[in-house]
């Protein structure tokens, strides 16, 4: 099964389980943090750290 369609069908899953996943949104960056059921305050922290490339330590 490509990759891709595994982190689709994983999405969706976690949708449904009421889980949300972050990406970086550098195209080569692996990086994502999901979570599920926390507080909004913390949901924002994540938000914020899932979109700053510079800390997640890759070289891409
Ligand atoms: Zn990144």
């Amino acid at each position: 099964m490509p990759d891709r369609l595994r982190d689709r069908i994983s999405d969706a899953l976690a949708l449904l389980n009421g889980a949300r996943t972050l990406r970086c949104p550098f195209p080569t960056c692996t990086v994502r943090i999901r979570y599920r059921a926390i507080t909004p305050a913390e949901a924002e922290r994540l938000t914020v750290l899932a979109a700053d490339h510079t800390r997640h330590g890759t070289k891409h």
